[in-house]
């Protein structure tokens, strides 16, 4: 069945493959190799792009997911609500199911979110003569975490 995105979705989608063939081609020029991005858009219809921070101590990793989220909150407020995200991940082969974002991530994507808040999940894969996006799929923030973390309200 092929995935309904509105037009905003589209645009970011649009943004993402772009987005993550330039960055990719940056980062192999200096040795790197592919890693996880992830574009946010909020309400005002921006896009604000993430990529994993990695890290020897695993606790310097940050999700691009929340890469992407800082910069929106930096260049926004934090009154920005999110609209979209898409992540797109490598991956050698087609997989039966992509990568959705951490525990940690759905819940700051809930945050920064409202319950309709769509979660875009790319796989892409680089081939010889460069990358391929093979396979897509769409949730909401809803759908991902239903019993959202709340803080008890004592007194
Ligand atoms: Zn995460």
């Amino acid at each position: 069945m092929a995935i309904q995105l509105t037009k905003d979705e589209k645009k970011l989608v649009e943004y993402a493959k772009t987005a993550v063939v330039r960055y990719n081609k940056k980062r192999h020029s200096t040795g790197g190799i592919d890693t996880l991005y992830a574009f946010v858009m909020p309400d005002s219809g921006k896009i604000y792009d993430g990529a994993c921070l990695e890290s020897t101590i695993s606790t310097g990793v940050i999700c691009g997911e929340r890469h992407a989220i800082a910069n929106m909150i930096l260049q926004e407020t934090y009154n920005a609500k999110i609209k979209s995200i898409v992540i797109a991940d490598p991956v050698p082969r087609v997989q039966k199911n992509s990568s959705t974002p951490c525990g940690t991530c759905r819940h700051v994507i809930w945050e920064h979110g409202v319950p309709d808040t769509t979660i875009i999940c790319i796989q892409y894969i680089q081939q010889k003569n460069g990358w391929i996006f093979p396979k897509m799929e769409k949730y909401t923030i809803k759908q991902l975490y239903p019993n959202a973390y709340e803080m008890v309200k004592w007194g």
